[in-house]
C-alpha cells in the first residue's frame, strides 16, 4: 500500500516514498524533487508536497501503530523510502508524553497539562528528529557530507546523523556558545568550526559555500535540503495525537527558533486532520520566545506581518534566531488558530527550569524554560485557556546548558556524622 513516486533530478533518480513534488509555499509552483530550497518564480520557500490519495485512513492507522517505536513508524506521511527503517540512522522520536498533574496543579492548569519531552532523542534534542529526515535526503541525491548551521544542537545531531550513517560532516557554530553544546558536537569526530559572529552570520557564511565549489557535494540539513529538514517536526504533531489516544490536544506551547518547528507542527496537525487520524476541530498554538531574541512577539504584539530583525542576547542560545526565516508564517498560523506569541526573561527562564524540575523531574534546557515560562504568563494573561487539554515542547536537555543553573548547588556541607547532621536542621 506504500505511495511510490520516483522523481528524476538530473541524474539522480531518488525514490522518497510518497513526497511526490517540491511546492512554492509563496505561489505554488511545483518543481521535482532536489535539493533546492527556494523558488525559481518567486524566490519563495519551498516544501514537500505528497500523493497521499491511496491511503485508506484504517489501513494507514493499523499501519502507523504496527511500526516501530520512533520516528519511522510515521514514513508513509514522510519524504523517506519505505525500506527507511533498514537504514543506519538514529532513529530518534516517540519519546516520552508526560501527564504533568504536579506542573497542572502549579500552574492553575485543570484541563489536562503535558509535556511533550524531546530531550531522550539521541543527542538530546528535538533536532535529531530533522536531521534524521535530511539524512535520507541526502542519501538520495548522492551527497557524502553533511553539513548545518548551528546554534548547537544542531552540530551535535548532524555530527552524530553522520557518523552512524558513515558521512563525513562539517558544521559551522558561533564561536561563542556554551561548552556543553560544543563539547556534544564535537565528541563525534566530525568537523567543528566556529565562526566569529552570531547565528544569522553563521547562516549566511553557509549560503556562501553553498553557491561556490568549496561546497560541491555538500548536503547542508538546514539549508539546501531544508524542504525535507523540516518535514522531520512534523512527527512531534504525529506523536502527540497518537500518544493522546489520536485526539487533537486543545492548545500547544511551542518554542520558536526560526520558527521552522511550528510551522510543521501546524502541517502535520492539518494533515492528520486530512486523512481522518484525528477529528477535525480546532486547535490553537501558540508560540514561545526568550525576551533578548523575541522578533516573532514582538511582531505579533504589535500586529504587523513582518517580523523585523534583532540582534539577540539570552541565555535560550538554542533559541537565538534573529532573522527568523519562517516568522512570518508563524504569525499567520498563531493569528489563524486563535493563539498568541509571546516572550520571557532571562530570569523567567532559569525559574521555570527549576518549576520544571522540581515538580516533574524533567530538567529542561533553555529552550524547555522558554515554553514553561511562556505557559505561565499566557496563564496569567488569560490568553491560554487553563480549563483546556494543553501540550507543552520541552526540545532540549538541562545537561545541554547547565550554565543556566550554574547558582544551584549544595543544599549543606557537613562532617560526616549524626550531631553535624542534625545542627544543619535537615532531621525529620
Ligand atoms: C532548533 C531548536 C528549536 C526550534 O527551532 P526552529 O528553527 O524554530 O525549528 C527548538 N528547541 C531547541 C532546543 C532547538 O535546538
Ligand atoms: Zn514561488
Amino acid at each position: 500500500m506504500a505511495v511510490q513516486t520516483v522523481a528524476s533530478t538530473g541524474n539522480t533518480t531518488v525514490d522518497l516514498g510518497p513526497a511526490a513534488a517540491l511546492s512554492c509555499r509563496e505561489c505554488g509552483h511545483r518543481v521535482p524533487l532536489g535539493p533546492v530550497f527556494a523558488c525559481e518564480e518567486c524566490f519563495g520557500p519551498l516544501e514537500i508536497a505528497y500523493d497521499f490519495s491511496a491511503y485508506d485512513t484504517e489501513e494507514l492507522r493499523k499501519r502507523i501503530e504496527a511500526g516501530p517505536a520512533n520516528i519511522w513508524r510515521y514514513a508513509p506521511l514522510l519524504p523517506v523510502p519505505s525500506d527507511v527503517a533498514g537504514k543506519p540512522n538514529l532513529n530518534p522520536g516517540w519519546t516520552a508524553f508526560v501527564k504533568a498533574d504536579n506542573l497542572a496543579r502549579e500552574l492553575g492548569v485543570t484541563g489536562g497539562l503535558y509535556v511533550k519531552d524531546d530531550s531522550g532523542n539521541p543527542t538530546h534534542s528535538f533536532k535529531d528528529r530533522v536531521v534524521a529526515q535530511a539524512l535520507e535526503a541526502a542519501r538520495a541525491f548522492g551527497f557524502t557530507t553533511l553539513s548545518c548551521s548551528s546554534t548547537g544542537n544542531l552540530a551535535g545531531a548532524v555530527g552524530a546523523a553522520a557518523a552512524r550513517a558513515g558521512f563525513r560532516s562539517c558544521v559551522f557554530i558561533p564561536h561563542d556558545l556554551e561548552q556543553g553544546k560544543v563539547v556534544m558536537a564535537a565528541v563525534y569526530g566530525g568537523e567543528l568550526v566556529g565562526i566569529e559572529g552570531n547565528y544569522d552570520d553563521v547562516n549566511r557564511f553557509c549560503s556562501e559555500l553553498i553557491g561556490d565549489p568549496a561546497g560541491e557535494g555538500w548536503g547542508f540539513v538546514n539549508v539546501n535540503l531544508r524542504p525535507y529538514y523540516a518535514e522531520g517536526s512534523k512527527t512531534l504533531a504525529y506523536e502527540i495525537c497518537e500518544q493522546l489516544g489520536w485526539r487533537l490536544p486543545d492548545q500547544l506551547v511551542v518554542p520558536i527558533a526560526s520558527g521552522s518547528q511550528l510551522t510543521k507542527i501546524d502541517k502535520g496537525l492539518q494533515e492528520l486532520i486530512k486523512l481522518g487520524l484525528v477529528e477535525d476541530r480546532p486547535y490553537k498554538i501558540f508560540g514561545a520566545q526568550a525576551e533578548g531574541c523575541s522578533p516573532v512577539s514582538v511582531a505579533y504584539k504589535a500586529g504587523h506581518d513582518v517580523v523585523r530583525p534583532q540582534k539577540p542576547n539570552t541565555i535560550a542560545k538554542s533559541l537565538a534566531i534573529g532573522n527568523p526565516a519562517d516568522g512570518p508564517y508563524v504569525l499567520d498560523i498563531a493569528r489563524r488558530t486563535g493563539g498568541a506569541v509571546e516572550d520571557v526573561t532571562d530570569e523567567q527562564i532559569v525559574d521555570a527550569i527549576k518549576l520544571l524540575a522540581r515538580t516533574e523531574g524533567i530538567f529542561a534546557e533553555t529552550a524547555g524554560g522558554v515554553t514553561v515560562g511562556v505557559t505561565r504568563k499566557l496563564i496569567e494573561n488569560g490568553l491560554l485557556d487553563p480549563t483546556k487539554t494543553t501540550v507543552v515542547l520541552n526540545t532540549g536537555d538541562g545537561l545541554k546548558t547547565l550554565d543556566a543553573v550554574a547558582g544551584t548547588g549544595l543544599t549543606a556541607t557537613i562532617r560526616p556524622n549524626l550531631d553535624s547532621f542534625r545542627e544543619a536542621g535537615l532531621d525529620s
